[in-house]
């Protein structure tokens, strides 16, 4: 054992005088703790304007070198006011988690090893971390043992990569290869979504060259889940490649689809099923909440955000396959300078669209390993709890409605006008709150009408927040009122 190491000359850093690395990694330990403890009670939002970052932060091109550490410091100094307190407990804003310890941690050393994750050659600790990371999460949420992990930027890219399987999936089948082949000439695949769907799911077909006018869209209930008869009704007859997306977590509403019902209706009629499931797919890793996503496990591809839910830092997204050599075929790289493991070890490069990146891998595994299933659960079912509270809270207000069904940690909240213009005064309350300070929501349109959009999704997060953060909106919506014509 001991001559697997071999020797090498080191030009270590003195260690008595620091290396080049102390004073700005010790300058950026401190000034991330400083950041960290002041979440608390700093404004979460931003009031820096535009101008004022420029003027903090533009200038003339360096020339000249200058001290890293002092670098560090500037940059914070001249950052912070435009930093939006999206790791504290009161921004709800988005679908936008924050980082557990260990998560954060990890992906320092992530910096620190600078690995470049696209094979084992280059990275061998990162490929096992991500078949070990891979393969806990797909117990986590779920899914097949057998399906295929990449370690994608988020929910984007997972929906990106999982419809590319798909595409090479469904033309295959029809005898065609689309990697070869290309498109022209090919086969049309229809692709079968919900009109609540993410538009994410869109983006990925323009990148895929499907197009987004390849998309029929399947109608919603009030809370924005497929009506999956209507789905078996438009896939009555359809021959020819077919994908249906379906969704787990609407991200204003946060409904899920009926995903089991779906895949049966779906893959009776041959087609791939795509999960879209972001942040709602986490709800598997909840005992008391799995339930909701009873079937999930049947679909052909699924997505789901690490970034979000499991509060890794950015950026950290999933993709899974059922049918792994259909991800590797759609995803997959070779050259002679590329080694490849060839089914000894695993290659990112196989299941991801980059080549070099980074090791989102160790953050993941970090997450998992310091909270547990339990934890995850936990952490998951916690912000349910609060969504729920925060609806209860609200609504008992006489000119507050909440407008979805609080499945999840997503809450859709309107505000009633006296005089009748429930969207004006919804908006103006909104804005207040941005300005106010105590919480941080954004604004959405829900089946035509204005909401605040309140998504519970930070470890952070407990009963005082919501409390103040309740407090403070209810404030605001006097205030609001009282400046409205009368
Ligand atoms: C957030 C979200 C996405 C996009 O994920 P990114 O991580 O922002 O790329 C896709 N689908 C749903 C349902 C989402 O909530």
């Amino acid at each position: 054992m001991g001559d697997t190491q071999p020797k090498v000359p080191v030009e270590a850093g003195d260690a008595t005088h620091g290396s080049a690395f102390d004073g700005p990694l010790g300058e950026a330990y401190r000034q991330a703790l400083t950041h960290l403890a002041g979440l608390s009670h700093r404004p979460v939002g931003v009031r820096a304007t535009p101008a004022q970052l420029r003027e903090a932060l533009a200038g003339p091109l360096p020339e000249e070198p200058s001290d890293p550490q002092h670098v560090v410091t500037a940059l914070v100094e001249a950052c912070e006011p435009g930093v939006v307190a999206t790791a504290g407990g009161r921004f709800f804003g988005f679908v936008i988690g924050g980082a557990t310890p260990a998560a954060l941690a990890a992906d320092w050393m992530t910096s620190a090893w600078d690995q470049n994750a696209a094979m084992y050659a280059a990275a061998p600790a990162a490929a096992v971390v991500e078949e070990v990371a891979g393969t806990w999460a797909a117990q986590l949420l779920g899914l097949p043992s057998e399906a295929s992990a990449g370690f994608v930027t988020g929910g984007q890219m997972a929906n990106f990569a999982g419809l590319a399987a798909a595409r090479h999936e469904v033309l295959q089948r029809a005898g065609w290869n689309v990697e070869t082949e290309g498109l022209a000439g090919a086969p049309p695949i229809r692709i079968m979504a919900s009109d609540g769907r993410h538009e994410t799911i869109d983006r990925a077909l323009r990148f895929l060259g499907l197009g987004t006018s390849a998309v029929t869209s399947v109608p919603t209930d009030a809370q924005g889940r497929m009506d999956h008869a209507a789905l078996g009704r438009m896939l009555a007859g359809e021959r020819g490649p077919l994908i249906v997306c379906a969704q787990v977590g609407n991200v204003n509403s946060g409904a899920i689809d009926q995903v089991g019902e779906i895949c049966q209706i779906a893959h009776d009629a041959g087609a791939w099923v795509h999960v879209d499931g972001a942040f709602g797919l986490w709800a598997s890793a909840s005992p008391r909440l799995r339930s909701l996503v009873a079937g999930v496990e049947l679909a052909d591809s699924w997505a789901v955000d690490c970034h979000k839910w499991l509060n890794v830092p950015y950026d950290s997204g999933l993709v899974f396959c059922a049918h792994p050599e259909a991800h590797s075929a759609a995803m997959g790289i070779r050259a002679a300078y590329l080694p490849h493991g060839a089914g000894s070890t695993r290659d990112s490069l196989d299941f991801n669209p980059e080549l070099s990146r980074r090791a989102r891998g160790f953050a993941v595994y970090a997450a998992i390993a310091a909270l547990g299933r339990q934890g995850i659960a936990d952490l998951v079912e916690r912000c349910c709890h609060h969504a729920r509270t925060f609806a209860d809270r609200l609504s008992a207000h006489e000119r507050v409605e909440v407008l979805n069904d609080v499945v999840l940690n997503q809450v859709l909240v309107r505000f009633l006008a006296a005089d009748g213009d429930h969207d004006g005064y919804t908006r103006s309350v909104l804005r207040r709150v941005q300005e106010e300070g105590t919480s941080w929501m954004g604004g959405t349109t829900w089946r035509g009408q204005a909401a605040m959009r309140i998504s519970v999704s930070s470890w952070v997060t407990d009963e005082a927040d919501v409390d103040r953060t309740v407090q403070a909106v209810l404030q605001c919506a006097a205030a609001a009122d009282h400046d409205r014509p009368q």
